[in-house]
């Protein structure tokens, strides 16, 4: 077993959809968002038990992750939160995937790939009402509906759109969101009055669900929360929600250095003292981030330890002081055990200037992710 690996905590992940599930009652469903390897924690074990928990729909962002979660059979439906190209609509009406459509061109594309091949392909429209990403305008909604709810070849399974704020109580970013549910519940409205049935409507991703479980509609899609992780440094934390993924390593090499040695490239860090050092076999190349350099500190048996010189691609250094209890092999928590004083994703996001989401999507592939309850 390679000492670096990814410690992958269901019951904890169980536990998250339970508080989603409690504070948005019991009827809105859930969508777990699986795209990105489900954030990184492996999406064909969290999708299994993510459906397991209360989820009934799953999201990815492409055609390969949605054939992907299809070849280990899994036959819930799945939604490619991501605008395809119009030669995927074929295979992803193959896999019988939910794709979105947001203007004509593409869903007259998507409905001839379905006649084509004789199937009904669900799609779900996308609608802007701020985001400023994907979707079409309000306006342009009604006609797509239209079309996609009286086709042959399609079915309108759902209509949503996106919140770009929802994880901040900031007063001009709740005005903001408030503005954005209304346009969106007034256009489904106005899709029911002409006759037509939107499926599903859902606009909460885990901000919303946060702020604003009254804005749950038929659907909602937490993805970071699930993960354990909160949207945002400004987002409400009405529950508390636990770390899914615990990265770890091991020692793998101890040494003794008198004062004034240089440790790693640049040679950026000198021992201010005699210490021991340890060596990590991880590196950015594993996900752990070169920003960490001489910022990040590491959970030893109990005990924090500071990262010190430049975080190589595969190793990095530890300085133990020259009273450490350490030995060789010995268990290394980079990020998210439970144990207090142990960094969470959080905390290298914040030295990294990034969020938690681009922290566990960056545990590269050859990390080993190993399940089980902790
Ligand atoms: C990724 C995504 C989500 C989930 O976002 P979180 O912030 O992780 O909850 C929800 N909806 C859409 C459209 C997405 O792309």
């Amino acid at each position: 077993m390679r000492a670096t690996r990814a410690s992958i905590h269901l019951d904890r992940f169980e536990r998250n959809i339970a508080k989603i599930r409690a504070h948005i009652g019991s009827s809105p469903r859930i969508l777990l968002p699986v795209k990105a390897d489900a954030y990184g924690h492996g999406a064909e074990r969290m999708a299994i038990a993510g459906l397991a928990a209360g989820a009934s729909h799953l999201a990815v962002a492409c055609a390969d992750e949605g054939e992907a979660l299809r070849a280990c059979g899994i036959d819930a439906p799945i939604l490619i939160l991501s605008l395809a190209m119009p030669e995927e609509f074929r295979r992803i009406a193959e896999a019988g995937l939910e794709p979105l459509c947001a203007d004509m061109k593409s869903l007259l594309a998507l409905e001839s790939a379905a006649q084509a091949l004789g199937k009904r392909v669900v799609t779900h429209l996308k609608v802007d009402t701020g985001m400023g990403r994907i979707g079409c305008a309000p306006q342009d909604a009604l006609s797509l509906a239209e079309r996609a709810a009286r086709s042959p070849h399609l079915a309108l399974g759902g209509v949503c759109t996106h919140f770009p704020a929802a994880d901040s109580e900031d007063p001009a970013d709740v005005a903001y969101t408030f503005a954005q549910f209304q346009a969106f519940t007034d256009l489904l409205e106005d899709l029911r009055r002409r006759g037509i049935d939107p499926g599903l409507a859902s606009c909460s991703n885990s901000g919303g669900v946060l702020q604003y479980p009254q804005m749950s509609l038929d659907m909602v899609r937490p993805g970071i929360l699930s993960y354990g992780y909160y949207p945002g440094p400004l987002a409400k934390k009405p529950f508390e929600v636990e770390p899914v993924m615990e990265f770890l390593t091991k020692v793998v090499f101890l040494k003794r250095l008198p004062a004034g040695r240089d440790i790693s490239y640049g040679r950026t860090w000198k021992t201010p003292r005699e210490t021991v050092i340890a060596t990590l076999p991880v590196g950015y190349a594993d996900g752990y981030p070169r920003a960490l350099s001489g910022g990040a500190a590491v959970l030893i048996r109990g005990k924090r330890y500071p990262v010190v010189g430049r975080v190589c691609m595969d190793q990095c250094m530890v300085d133990l002081g020259p009273e450490a209890e350490v030995e060789l092999y010995d268990d290394v928590v980079l990020f998210g055990a439970r144990e207090s004083g142990a960094p969470d994703a959080q905390d290298i996001a914040d030295i990294c200037k990034t969020i938690p989401y681009e922290i566990t999507c960056n545990i590269n592939k050859r990390v080993p992710r190993l399940y089980g309850a902790s």
